[in-house]
């Protein structure tokens, strides 16, 4: 038995015995809650009994939440962390880097950095992550002997870090989108494509679920995906993401070619609805607000990334008002910290409105926790029946002590989650991640992807 497979049954065999808990206090779907008795059976929550004594029921550190779902991230972005900001970095700076790692990775190297990846984001409190997954092929346009061989060491990487996936496979057709139609894809773009969105849905109709993994689809935007090509892509079953006008320039030449907003030309597809998540919508409209919202899509607000590649800050309170769900992603993971993601996109909103209070807590909280829009409607909320993913915050921190309970989500951060469940069994406690030193798993995947 390995290490890990050792440890795995070390976790459930304590789970199995350890089936009650006893929190001082809990984040319920009622508000914040005292003297919090949580029961688990099958990796389920049975029961949650607010105001009771613990009774010998094991003792859980700092308030609880419902676990944390990372709507949008890009695993292999993780290595580009500080490394793009020589000379002050551009948007090309960062590109050029993104192309040097992505032609490095092969599958082995994809599972290490990801589980790292993932290992991390289970510190920060994460319980499912959604993987919006271009990096299909070996560079130069051939094909491994299993054509999802990167998409397998993206699953492994996941169980191997404890963590729920849901694996958003991207249809990436073209290089781009200029004001006179789609670009051919350069050398490094080759490895994301399948060449026609039927080679595409063929590679991806041999992918299955399982209990911790849904499959679900991915327009990686109009740019890298002709008008023709949008509506095969949709599946009105499985979740659907899709980077929308994250920055002007693919506005203005969806504009000069479609005679459209992205959204318009989403719209269109029949790519919009409520499996739908529109990543960023940093640069839309009022009209593309009230598509969105009426569509009831889900907006996926990346803060960190936004704040980092020079984005700007899209209107979260008017898509929210409009009816749109919203998430929250870390994206390119240079930051890989969900509580400061929420309390970033509330900051960005007032800087944006010079107005306080745009999103109550409890509003950030649901964004934190929302698993619809992944396709896990059963989990995300301290309730009877859903899967037991629950973490733990600790309130006596240099960073919480003294934080009303109600309001940590705007206090707290990556550091001060203690402990995570997935589906009932410990992934992280006492702050410490069931595959040991995760600082040195992400150092050792990282190392060689920048070696010449
Ligand atoms: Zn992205």
């Amino acid at each position: 038995m390995n290490a890990v497979l050792a440890e795995d049954s070390r976790i459930r065999e304590k789970s199995a015995k350890s089936r009650r808990w006893w929190a001082a206090r809990a984040l319920l779907p009622t508000g914040p809650a005292s003297d919090v008795l949580i029961e688990v059976a099958d990796g389920r929550f049975a029961a949650i009994t607010a105001g009771a004594a613990a009774n010998g029921a094991a003792r859980l550190p700092g308030v609880a939440l419902p676990g944390l779902a990372n709507a949008h991230s890009h695993a292999f972005h993780r290595a580009l962390r500080g490394r793009t900001h020589a000379g002050g970095g551009t948007f090309w700076t960062w590109r050029e880097a993104m192309y040097a790692v992505a032609g490095r990775v092969d599958p082995d190297r994809y599972l290490a950095l990801a589980r790292a990846t993932y290992a991390e984001m289970a510190l920060a409190g994460v319980t499912t992550v959604g993987e919006f997954h271009y990096l299909h092929h070996p560079p130069g346009g051939a094909r491994y002997d299993d054509p999802n061989a990167m998409a397998a060491a993206l699953r492994q990487a996941a169980a191997d870090a404890g963590v729920r996936l849901t694996l958003l496979d991207a249809c990436y057709l073209a290089g781009g989108l200029g004001p006179g139609g789609h670009l051919p894809l350069d050398p490094v773009q080759q490895r994301f494509s399948d060449g026609t969105v039927d080679a595409w849905a063929d590679r991806v109709s041999t992918l299955h679920d399982s209990d911790r993994v849904r499959i679900g689809h991915a327009i990686h935007s109009v740019r890298a995906v002709p008008r023709d090509d949008l509506a095969p892509v949709v599946e009105p079953a499985r979740p659907l993401h899709v980077h929308v006008s994250e920055q002007p320039a693919e506005n203005e030449a969806c504009q000069a070619v479609y005679g459209c907003s992205p959204t318009e030309l989403l719209t269109d597809a029949g790519a919009l609805g409520p499996m739908t998540t529109a990543v960023h919508a940093t640069h839309v409209s009022a009209f593309d607000v009230a598509l969105l919202g009426s569509s009831r899509s889900t907006v996926c607000f990346c803060p960190s990334t936004e704040r980092d590649l020079a984005d700007g800050t899209g209107p979260a309170r008017e898509l929210v008002d409009a009816g749109a769900g919203l998430s929250l992603g870390s994206d390119q993971n240079a930051t890989v910290d969900l509580l400061g993601e929420a309390r970033a996109l509330e900051e960005d909103e007032r800087l944006r409105t010079l107005h306080r209070g745009r999103f109550a807590p409890a509003e950030l909280l649901l964004a934190l926790t929302a698993h619809d829009s992944l396709g896990w409607p059963d989990t995300g909320a301290l309730v009877v029946g859903a899967r037991a993913d629950l973490v733990c915050v600790r309130d006596d921190t240099v960073r919480t002590a003294g934080v009303d309970p109600a309001q940590l989500v705007l206090a707290a951060s990556a550091a001060d989650v203690d402990t995570v469940w997935v589906d009932g069994v410990a992934v992280v406690e006492g702050g410490r991640h069931r595959l040991g030193d995760v600082g040195r798993l992400l150092a050792d995947a990282i190392s060689p992807l920048w070696e010449s």
